[in-house]
């Protein structure tokens, strides 16, 4: 499977950077999920150091094309401060990354990544697509498809998809399930617009759940409900 772990998910609460209490509670998380017998893939945000999007505009100092390399850097940066958690506590892993970084990460070979995940270890893919202007969500589908994942767990800090925002809307409904069509017509926020085009059309099932209730990563594994399911 592929966890999508988006950067702010290494972050406090609201906040940016990175954070080791964090860190360790996902990836005690992660051992959990690895323990029940599961190939883990997970592909690292950046947005908790910066999204190149932010640069977009008629003042931007950056160009917005070198602000998404610079996105692509945060999702090394994530990758290897997750590296150093789960080796931490016994995992093994590989970083591998889109963007060449010879030094800190293999670089992404689709037959490797796999042969990585045979032999048990926790592959971490970092640098997106190593391509500017689309955002991890569209690595997180891009690499389900190469690998042949089963299932994109997308982690988020709600308990999935709902018909509002629930933090602004007491009254949003949680959908348990919901097709591909439903998102789009919907205009729901689950995943960027690329990514759910290319699940919807190899059918690849994404399940949004809530990452902060312990041991949902390890539930989402053995296929208990929870969370929204997107599929057919
Ligand atoms: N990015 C990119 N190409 C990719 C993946 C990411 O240009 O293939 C850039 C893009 O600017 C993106 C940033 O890296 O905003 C960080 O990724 P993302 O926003 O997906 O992080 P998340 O929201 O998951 O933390």
């Amino acid at each position: 499977m592929i966890l999508k772990l988006s950067g702010e998910s290494l972050a406090e609460s609201g906040k940016r950077g990175i954070s080791g209490a964090e860190m360790a509670t996902i990836s005690n998380q992660i051992k959990l999920a690895h323990e029940s017998g599961c190939q883990i893939a997970i592909v690292n945000g950046g947005g908790n150091i910066l999204r190149g999007a932010q640069f977009s505009g008629a003042n931007a100092t950056v160009g917005e094309a070198t602000a998404h390399y610079m996105g692509m850097l945060a999702t090394v940066i994530n990758s290897l401060a997750l590296q150093d958690a789960l080796e931490d506590i016994g995992l093994p892993t590989r970083v591998m990354s889109a963007l060449p970084v010879d030094k800190v990460a293999e670089k992404f070979i689709r037959r490797r990544a796999i042969r990585h995940l045979e032999k048990g270890r926790v592959v971490i893919l970092s640098g997106g697509i190593g391509c500017p202007f689309v955002t991890t969500d569209t690595a997180a589908a891009q690499r389900a498809l190469e690998i042949d994942a089963d299932v994109i767990l997308k982690a988020t800090r709600v308990d999935g998809v709902y018909s509002d925002d629930p933090e602004i809307n007491p009254h949003a409904v949680l959908y348990d399930h919901l097709s591909y069509q439903e998102v789009i017509s919907k205009k729901l926020r689950v995943m960027d617009a690329t990514a759910i085009a290319l699940c919807s059309e190899h059918r690849k099932p994404i399940l949004v759940f809530n990452f902060k209730r312990d041991g949902n990563i390890v539930r989402a594994v053995r296929g208990e409900t929870v969370g929204t399911w997107i599929g057919d």
